[in-house]
C-alpha cells in the first residue's frame, strides 16, 4: 500500500498560510489534518479540538514528558506540539497529512518522519507582512514587533525546505502549493507498490 505523505507548511504569521491550507483541504478533503496542542488562549471563533487542542502549561508538560509529541516548540511565548499517535496512524493507513507548524517544529519532523515534504510560504515583502498583521487587528504593537522579528528568524531557515511559495496573488500561490503537493505524491519512494505491482504480473 502507498504510504501517506506528510506535507509540512511553515510561514511567518501573516503570510497567508491559513487561507492556503483551507483551500488545500477544500480541494483534497481526504487530507488528514494534524490538530496541534497549544497553551495559548483560543482566539475568537476557534474551536477546541478543531483548530487546536487547548491545554494548560501543566498538561502540556505532562504530555511532552511521556513522549506524546512528534515535535514541540515555543512560539511567541506559547507552547505548541504535534501529537504523535494520530500522525503515525494516518501515514500508516496511506492517508496524506497536513501540518501547519513553525520552523523549529518542522526541523524536528525532518528528523522524525521519513516521508515528509516541506513547503515554506513567503510574504511578498516585509512591508506587506506588517500591513497584513496590522489589518488582522489581533495583536498590539509589541506583539506585531515580536512577530516581525520572529519572521526574520524563520526566513533564515527557508533554504532547507523543499519548495518556496510566495503568497502575493492568492490564486497563483495556491496553484504553486498544489503543484508542489501533487509532485510529492508522485515520488518513486512513495509509490514503490506501482512498480512492484507491474513486475509481479510480468
Ligand atoms: P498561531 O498561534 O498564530 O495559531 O500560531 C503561531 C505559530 O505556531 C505558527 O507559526 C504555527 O505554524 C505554529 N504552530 C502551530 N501549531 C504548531 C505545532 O504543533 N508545532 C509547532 N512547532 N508549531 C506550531
Amino acid at each position: 500500500m502507498r504510504r501517506g505523505i506528510a506535507l509540512v507548511l511553515s510561514a511567518p504569521s501573516g503570510a497567508g498560510k491559513t487561507t492556503l491550507i483551507r483551500r488545500l483541504r477544500a480541494e483534497f478533503p481526504d487530507f488528514g489534518y494534524s490538530v496541534s496542542c497549544t497553551t495559548r488562549a483560543p482566539r475568537e471563533g476557534e474551536v477546541d479540538g478543531r483548530d487546536y487542542t487547548f491545554l494548560s502549561r501543566d498538561e502540556f508538560g505532562r504530555r511532552r514528558a511521556r513522549g506524546a509529541f512528534a515535535e514541540w516548540a515555543e512560539v511567541h511565548g506559547n507552547l505548541y506540539g504535534t501529537p504523535l499517535a494520530p500522525v503515525q496512524e494516518m501515514l500508516a493507513n496511506g492517508r496524506d497529512a497536513l501540518f501547519d507548524i513553525d520552523v523549529q517544529g518542522a526541523a524536528q519532523l525532518r528528523l522524525n518522519l521519513d516521508a515528509a515534504t516541506f513547503i515554506f510560504i513567503l510574504p511578498p515583502s516585509m512591508a506587506e507582512l506588517e500591513r497584513r498583521l496590522r489589518l488582522r487587528g489581533q495583536d498590539d504593537d509589541a506583539a506585531i514587533e515580536r512577530r516581525l522579528a520572529n519572521a526574520r528568524r524563520e526566513l533564515r531557515e527557508a533554504a532547507w525546505y523543499d519548495a518556496l511559495v510566495v503568497n502575493d496573488d492568492l490564486d497563483t500561490a495556491y496553484d504553486r502549493l498544489r503543484a508542489a503537493y501533487v509532485a510529492a505524491t508522485l515520488a518513486p519512494a512513495r509509490n514503490a507498490h506501482l512498480v512492484d505491482g507491474l513486475l509481479a504480473t510480468s
